[in-house]
């Protein structure tokens, strides 16, 4: 039954009233275009550019060679779209020309867009680059950064990609909880909303990601988390502009009917969910995975949020 219902999993990606919530993958590199594509992904929702500087961590890669990257990814997806995030280094990737090497807790310290501010002319590059790769191309390429805390980085970042003279659409990930709290000040500088609800977790809970011993605290079905999410996705609404979910919780598929119930409005994941969501997606209306995110809101434990959530989407 579930290799009949997998068969029957292609196109976009919507609820069964024909809610849209496009199915974007995840990619760390052209190496992954090839499963993304066979997946059916509409496109890229989180390009996680570190790949290309883990050969060297003493020096960035040339602008030519970022320039052929880039351009191989957004050729894969004609008239999709494609989410590019800007260099996330530091604390669980660290690189040893932009990560400073005494701080004592590094995952609080300079990483991510953090890093890139400090270091401008790499942020300058990345995106020179990206403006060279998209020419000609007829994708809808939008650029985000990592670990935007406030106004004053969304607004920063928006500059860097102004005056580096990106046609693209900027944005911020939300990744720590006082962008989620002040979603719509964030939103005055960018136009879209990307969660990434690993990191958001480990910040909203205080639990170190590599941390296996925290790891109850890192489960996304955290009630505290989908308030965060729900944050962000009525902010957005409020706004107008889009909110998406590149995190690994876009890639349950039962979370993935609440996520677009709290509003979500894309879902990006490793391209092997993606028949999964679709699937499970396509089963539910849009009122019933509001439902079913109201349930697992109101629950106290992550256990409870989703037996709340199984519980109305199985008409139980
Ligand atoms: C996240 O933090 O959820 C995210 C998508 O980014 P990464 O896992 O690369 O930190
Ligand atoms: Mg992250």
């Amino acid at each position: 039954e579930r290799k009949a219902s997998l068969a029957a999993s292609t196109g976009p990606g919507a609820t069964s009233d024909g809610h849209k919530v496009p199915l974007l993958a995840n990619v760390g590199g052209p190496a992954d275009v090839p499963a993304a594509v066979e997946a059916g992904a509409e496109g890229v929702g989180l390009f996680r550019t570190e790949f290309l500087f883990l050969d060297d961590s003493t020096k960035a890669p040339s602008e030519e060679k970022q320039v052929e990257a880039y351009r191989k990814v957004l050729e894969a997806f004609p008239e999709g779209r494609v989410v590019v995030r800007v260099l996330d280094a530091g604390a669980d990737k660290p690189l040893d020309f932009l990560t400073p090497g005494d701080e004592p807790n590094p995952a609080l310290g300079v990483r991510g867009l953090r890093s890139l501010l400090d270091h401008p002319e790499v942020l300058r590059t990345q995106l020179t680059a990206l403006a060279k790769a998209v020419e000609g191309l007829p994708v809808y390429l939008e650029v985000m950064a990592p670990m935007v805390a406030d106004r004053i980085d969304a607004k920063a970042f928006a500059d860097a990609c102004r005056e580096a003279g990106l046609q693209a659409k900027f944005g911020a990930m939300v990744e720590i909880p006082s962008a989620a709290l002040r979603a719509r000040s964030i939103l005055q500088e960018v136009e879209f909303l990307s969660l990434g609800t690993n990191d958001l977790a480990q910040y909203a809970f205080a639990a170190d990601r590599q941390v296996g011993a925290v790891s109850r605290l890192q489960d996304p079905w955290q009630p505290a988390l989908l308030d965060l999410v729900a944050l962000s996705a009525e902010a957005a609404k409020a706004e107008g502009k889009s909110c998406g979910v590149c995190g690994e919780a876009a890639s349950d598929p039962l979370l993935a009917c609440v996520l677009t119930g709290l509003g979500v409005t894309s879902l990006s994941m490793g391209a092997a969910s993606i028949p999964y969501v679709r699937a499970t997606l396509g089963k539910y209306t849009l009122a019933q995975c509001e439902r079913a995110a109201s349930a697992a809101r109101a629950a106290d434990t992550a256990d409870e949020a989703r037996k709340a959530a199984q519980a109305v989407l199985s008409g139980e």
